[in-house]
């Protein structure tokens, strides 16, 4: 049953099943695009209608769902179906493509859409370096804080150790939180993720803002509470994402 598809606000088509996959193939008809065919109640997205299950009781039907069951190298081009594929950071690659791109990519070069996405012990190690470097910077300003006031205590004045202390959690909190965003804005990692060759990323594969930085920083917290649940998470997530990385939208990835 021929398709009905809009380009440009207009309606194209007639189009048959074959040259409709064509079309999905050089980008022509995108997943957005909207679609419709005879027996279909409104215009769908092509992406919903590719997507559905035929039923394969009828051989129409099962040829159909066949079909659908097809994608496109990302090598070569040519069709084929899902099960003789395989499957590599989203794109597909055939049987005939698999030893070439293997070969290419032990060599380093790499797709343009792979993504390699850092496990949890690397990132981990990160932190640490991370941690070591912020936990210096924060003992150097607690002492340069505490040698400039904090020796008035001897004197009695209770009051000037209060206002010590506070400036100095407050100092830590924004040494934690500078070093984190300046690096993450200006580099795209912390030095202990550079040390790692690790990145963090929009899902777009672009840097963070500076807000997505602060508000990642501040979200890391919470992946710090409870038993480090947040951080563990990454272990478990199909894209490593972390607690943080969930509630900011952000990927690691090796650099
Ligand atoms: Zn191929």
């Amino acid at each position: 049953m021929p398709w009905h598809y809009v380009e440009n606000g207009q309606r194209k088509g007639p189009v048959e099943d074959a040259e409709m996959r064509q079309l999905a193939a050089v980008g022509a008809v995108s997943p957005e695009t909207l679609v419709w065919r005879q027996g279909m109640a409104n215009w769908q997205v092509y992406a919903e209608v590719a997507a559905q299950p035929f039923p394969s009781t009828n051989p129409h039907q099962a040829k159909t769902a066949e079909a659908f069951n097809r994608a496109y190298c990302s090598q070569c081009g040519r069709s084929f179906a899902l099960e003789d594929m395989l499957r590599f950071e989203g794109a597909y690659v055939c049987a005939a493509c698999k030893p070439a791109f293997f070969q290419r990519l032990k060599e380093g070069s790499r797709l343009s859409t792979a993504r390699e996405y850092a496990g949890f012990k690397i990132r981990l190690g990160a932190k640490l370096i991370d941690g070591v470097i912020i936990w210096v910077v924060q003992m150097a300003f607690a002492l340069l804080i505490g040698v400039l006031w904090l020796r008035d205590v001897s004197s009695g004045q209770t009051s000037i150790a209060i206002v010590a202390q506070i400036l100095i959690m407050v100092s830590q909190v924004l040494v934690g939180a500078i070093y984190t965003c300046w690096f993450l804005v200006k580099f795209g990692a912390t030095p202990g993720k550079m040390a790692c060759r690790l990145k963090v990323i929009t899902p777009e594969a672009e840097s963070v803002s500076l807000g997505r930085a602060l508000g990642r920083h501040f979200a890391e917290m919470l992946s710090g509470m409870i038993l480090l649940i947040g951080y563990i998470m990454a272990a478990f997530d199909e894209e490593k994402r972390a607690l943080h990385d969930r509630i900011c939208n952000t990927r690691v990835v090796r650099a």
